[in-house]
């Protein structure tokens, strides 16, 4: 009992979190709607009397009710007792209303909060927690949770208003007759002993619902990304299996939770019967009151037992949903923890360089980059060279402040990255990956990234796609650059999406562009093109490129060469040549091929 009033604090808490005052407001409005009902149903009493055509004066009960509506200057008749009657019920009615569209409101702002929360601690997180942890689960409680967290907060409020009725109902049943009231609670703790082991079980399997749908997101993510890889060696079937008993556990105890409602719902009526029928005949042949008194206070007591059973109704289905808004505060709570650094010095732009000094980097226990120092300086070329694996890339994730290294610093413009304000430092990149982003959207959007389509923007979008050698490719679509990309570019060809992405980063003005293997699955026509098209940003700009072909990089100020995690030379495309046996080797071997 102790500890469920815990959980029930907590959920409260978990709530006003998110609403603040609203949650005061809510319970308020629920306490107004409660007494206009209770009032209203007050007046039936007097009714009764005045229909029987007995003299109410000499009820004890009743004698309190008439001096008291007396006290405001009415007499007691049919007239004001209807009127009393009519006027309790409809301002219930109105107060009803409002408090309705205020708990939809509130509700609304709720899911919108938590939404927007979880949406902007992942923007904010640190993408080495992000790299590192499962994205399935992320990805289905951004989605899936959050609608059963809007279901959640939906039974919850109705649980609560519920419960606030039953206390206003109690609270009227103990001022009219005390031993009535004393029924209503033993009445209340029967139906909350028979009914509180199907909740117990419902929360359980609610809880594993939710593991069971992240992990079939995961599986659902992963079976995307290896579709054509599964279907063009024909193993799709295996991994079907897999999906396929995932999604009967989902189906198996959605089907139990489901069918425990159904009984709920379906022994509510007769619960309430069977303690009714039970109440009248203690009243009347045990302590052998008038039924007068007897049928206002069922009224009372049918409504107060109709609240309950409503109220833990609405109660199971939250516990059936309640493990969404565990799962998706300690999401929050994860992503909050794992938050990037935000403050430091705004990062305007590039005025002499980078340096690495020392930097070592570790996935867990493996590492993958030692004591790496080299500068680039403002406008320089530099290529980084060496085998797959040897960590290029992650030593641009390094650069780029997507990681922090474990050992050393990373110094741009003589101030360490951690100084900086990493957003402002980022946005002055330009990256094109080994797998380039296409947005499933127009051509225009995906080059720049849904800046408005005016003049300015126009000419700066032709002229990038020009210098990307994607013109004419933009030109023989059939709605040119508002033809939609399909997602992923499932539609493109690799070199088509590289040169995409080469002409997004030619749109922004950045400081930086990465090319990271960006024209390795170009033909090498295409990749000469582009080639040329680089040489011409040379002097302009800062160029880091990572390339498998050697010849593409032969121009570069500076090349880098890494082999396995350490910096194995640094020199011009002869010095590194001459002076390097192994790398020498490289170049022989792609001049033959
Ligand atoms: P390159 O770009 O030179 O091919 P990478 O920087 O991608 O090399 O990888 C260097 C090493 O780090 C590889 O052994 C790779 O398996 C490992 N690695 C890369 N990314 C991760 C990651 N997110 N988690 C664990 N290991 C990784
Ligand atoms: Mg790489």
């Amino acid at each position: 009992m102790i500890s469920n009033l815990n959980k029930r604090i907590y959920y409260f808490t978990f709530f006003r979190k998110y609403l603040k005052e609203r949650v005061f407001v809510v319970v308020l409005l629920n306490i107004l709607v409660g007494m206009l009902d209770g009032l209203g149903l007050t007046m039936f009493l007097p009714l009764l009397y005045i229909a029987a055509g007995e003299s109410f004066k000499g009820d004890a009960d009743l004698a309190q009710i008439n001096n008291w509506i007396e006290y405001f200057g009415i007499q007691l008749n049919l007239n004001t007792v209807l009127l009393l009657l009519v006027a309790f019920f409809s301002l219930k009615g109105v107060v009803y209303y409002f408090k309705g569209a205020y708990q939809v409101a509130t509700q609304q702002y709720f899911i919108k909060t938590v939404r927007l929360a979880s949406i902007n601690s992942l923007n904010e997180t640190k993408y080495e927690y992000f790299a590192g942890c499962d994205q399935g689960q992320i990805h289905n409680i951004i989605t899936t949770e959050i609608e059963r967290v809007a279901k959640a907060c939906q039974s919850y409020f109705l649980a609560f208003q519920q419960l606030i009725l039953v206390l206003v109902y109690v609270g009227f049943a103990f001022t009219l007759n005390w031993k009535f009231a004393l029924m209503v609670c033993a009445g209340g703790l029967i139906v909350d002993f028979v009914y509180g082991k199907v909740y117990r079980k419902t929360k359980a399997i609610s809880r594993q619902l939710t593991d069971g749908s992240g992990k079939f997101q995961g599986l659902i993510a992963d079976y995307f990304s290896s579709y054509s890889y599964l279907r063009a060696t024909g193993t799709a079937a295996k991994y079907r299996a897999k999906l396929d008993a995932q999604v009967t556990e989902i189906e198996n105890k959605n089907k139990r939770i489901g069918t425990m409602s159904v009984f709920l719902s379906a022994s509510r009526e007769p619960m309430s019967i069977i303690v009714l029928s039970a109440v009248i005949a203690i009243q009347a042949f045990v302590l052998k009151e008038q039924l007068a008194t007897v049928l206002v206070s069922l009224l009372f007591f049918y409504r107060a037992l109709s609240c309950l059973m409503q109220y833990q109704t609405a109660w199971n289905s939250f516990l059936g949903v309640a493990g969404s808004l565990e799962s998706t505060e300690q999401l929050i709570n994860t992503l909050e923890a794992n938050k990037q650094y935000t403050d430091g010095i705004r990062f305007s732009n590039l005025r002499h360089g980078l340096a690495l000094e020392n930097v070592s980097y570790s996935y867990g226990t493996q590492q993958v980059l030692r004591n790496i120092s080299f500068t680039i300086d403002k406008y320089e070329t530099v290529a980084i060279v060496g085998p797959s694996g040897s960590g290029k890339s992650t030593l641009i994730s390094l650069i780029t402040g997507l990681l922090t290294p474990a050992d050393g610093r990373i110094m741009a413009d003589a101030m360490d990255l951690k100084e900086w304000n990493l957003v402002t430092f980022q946005s002055r990149f330009g990256y094109i990956t080994q797998n380039p982003v296409i947005f499933n959207d127009t051509i225009f959007n995906n080059v720049t990234l849904w800046a408005e389509a005016n003049e300015t923007n126009r000419s700066v979008f032709e002229k990038a796609c020009k210098d990307a050698a994607i013109w004419d490719f933009v030109k023989d679509r059939k709605l040119q650059e508002n033809e939609v990309l399909g997602a992923h570019g499932i539609n493109l060809s690799g070199g088509q999406r590289q040169r995409i992405a080469l002409a997004r980063e030619l749109f922004k003005s950045t400081d930086f562009l990465i090319m990271d293997e960006a024209t390795s699955a170009m033909d090498s026509f295409t990749e000469k093109e582009i080639q040329q098209t680089i040489e011409k940003l040379k002097g302009t700009t800062t160029i880091i490129w990572i390339a498998h072909q050697l010849s593409t990089v032969k121009n570069a100020d500076k090349i880098i060469y890494i082999n396995n995690g350490s910096v194995a030379q640094i020199g011009s495309f002869e010095e590194l040549c001459n002076e390097n046996p192994e790398f020498k080797r490289m170049v022989d071997l792609q001049t033959i091929s």
